[in-house]
């Protein structure tokens, strides 16, 4: 595990991190997590969100279920479109 390096909490009780860390591990704004304090380690676990496999969007999915992923319905009413031209 690859360490974030040295991190101070502001005064809002927020930690910064890296956009690059963000980015390799897939972590977007809205993401849920859950957090507990182990042995004297913050322990921080990214929870799983079902979000759309072309847009990233988390609400308006489809109740459809294509190979553990999800489409919204903005996105398939293009690929609807696009189907038909
Ligand atoms: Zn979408």
């Amino acid at each position: 595990m690859k360490s974030l390096g040295i991190r101070t909490l502001d005064k809002r009780g927020n930690v910064t991190i890296p956009k690059s860390f963000l980015k390799v591990h897939d972590i977007k704004k809205g993401d849920y997590f859950e957090l507990w304090f182990e042995n004297d380690a913050l322990i921080i676990q990214k929870l799983p969100v079902n979000r759309c496999i072309f847009c990233g969007k988390t609400n308006d999915l489809l109740p459809v279920n294509i190979s553990g992923k999800s489409i919204c319905k903005t996105c398939f009413e293009l690929l609807e479109v696009s189907k038909d031209n």
